[in-house]
């Protein structure tokens, strides 16, 4: 089979997570029903990349 979300064949008996390769392109697939962007940590678009480490 190949995975809807990140395109990777995979077999189908080795998923438990069907009709994707992994827990995570499920969610992946899930977060994108519910129109959210919390299931992919470390993007910080709401904070502007100047001015941050004027800091120190
Ligand atoms: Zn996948």
């Amino acid at each position: 089979m190949i995975c809807p979300i990140c395109d990777k064949a995979f077999e189908k008996d080795e998923s438990t997570h069907l009709p994707f390769c992994s827990k995570r392109c499920r969610w992946v697939d899930l977060s994108k029903w519910l129109g959210g962007e919390y299931v992919v940590p470390g993007r910080s678009a709401t904070l502007p990349d100047d001015d941050v480490d004027d800091l120190h």
